[in-house]
């Protein structure tokens, strides 16, 4: 299952990410280099 996070409502506070348990979710900050890609296919998702 996929999820995204509208990036024009969130205001980077971070609480996803310290609460998920498989540590799948990262500030924009903190996104490891491997998964740079996902940022960019998590906007095209909320620009549809
Ligand atoms: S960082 Fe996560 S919890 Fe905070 S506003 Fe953005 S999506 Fe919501």
């Amino acid at each position: 299952m996929a999820h995204f996070i509208d990036p024009g409502r969130c205001i980077d506070c971070r609480i996803c990410a310290l609460v998920c348990p498989v540590e799948a979710v990262f500030s924009n900050y903190d996104l490891p280099p491997e998964w740079e890609r996902f940022e960019r296919v998590n906007v095209e998702f909320f620009r549809k």
